[in-house]
């Protein structure tokens, strides 16, 4: 049983995997939750077991209550819950607000705002020290999105991102004498397979140059602002989303 579980959900790929095998060199044990890409979760188990880790992957749809139900329950398997990183998020290819429809709503908020809302309930009934237990930190993955509002390309999936950005002072001010932090993680454009899912495999490589960093970021630059907030190195820090863009989205 380890005393230092942490979910990580979205974790077979891109900056959950980097964020996965950071938490585990620094002695978590990982649950690694991927959709349905059961080969990239496992290899990044495999990897975190070869260098002495402990770490399990657990399919499960963070849209769906039983699934989220089924990840919980093989973190409590584990040991002791002391984190959430709500990480897995999509996006579809560029579209403009006129030509939106409810279920392209409804499955971009399932998947980035509900799933993550869901699973921090899961995540406070047993880290919150009103419930009997012990306290624990939660990290959001929100996105440079929420303030840019990504007009013309994915104005839903900015929108879907804003409300994770109210929902983490909203739970952090709620928990904040439950022994809980509860903190953000806001991404640029970084270099990971969601910029296909968007139709643009490109789109890292191509805006790198004229960002103010004049890169893409690396999946594992998110992972080490992710694992510090969760760490007592951030015992005061609560209601915090950290930009790692490079500089984009900064100024208003
Ligand atoms: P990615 O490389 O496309 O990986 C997405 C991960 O989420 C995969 O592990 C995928 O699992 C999982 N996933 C997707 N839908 C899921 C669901 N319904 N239930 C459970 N897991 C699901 O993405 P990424 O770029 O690393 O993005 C990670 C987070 O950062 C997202 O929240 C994203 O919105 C945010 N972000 C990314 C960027 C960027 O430029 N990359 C910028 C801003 C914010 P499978 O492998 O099984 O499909």
């Amino acid at each position: 049983m380890s005393d230092k579980v942490l979910i990580i959900t979205g974790a077979s790929r891109g900056i959950g995997a980097a964020t996965a095998l950071l938490a585990a060199e620094r002695g978590y044990g990982v649950i690694v939750n991927y959709a349905g890409n059961v080969a990239a979760a496992e290899a990044v188990c495999a990897k975190i077991h070869r260098q002495g880790g402990e770490a399990l992957a657990v399919r499960g749809d963070v849209t769906l209550e039983a699934d989220i139900d089924h990840i919980f329950a093989a973190a409590d398997r584990m040991g002791r819950l002391v984190g959430l990183v709500n990480n897995a998020g999509t996006i579809e290819p560029s579209i403009r607000v006129e030509d939106l429809d409810l279920a392209r709503l409804q499955r971009i908020f399932a998947v980035n705002t509900f799933g993550s809302i869901l699973c921090a309930g899961r995540a406070v009934r047993r880290m919150s020290t009103k419930f009997g237990g012990q306290g624990g930190a939660i990290v959001n993955v929100t996105s440079a999105a929420a303030k840019l509002g990504a007009p013309n390309t994915y104005v839903d999936y900015a929108a879907a991102k804003g409300a994770i950005d109210s929902f983490t002072v909203g739970l952090a001010l709620e928990v904040a004498g439950d022994g809980i932090r509860v903190n953000g993680v806001r991404p640029g454009v970084i270099d990971t397979d969601i910029h296909a899912a968007g139709g643009d495999p490109d789109r890292a490589h191509r805006m790198g140059p004229s960002l103010p960093i004049p890169r893409p970021g690396t999946a594992e630059e998110v992972a080490r602002a992710i694992l510090w907030l969760l760490s007592d190195e951030a015992s005061y820090t609560t209601g915090s989303v950290i930009n790692v863009t490079g500089g984009r989205g900064i100024a208003p």
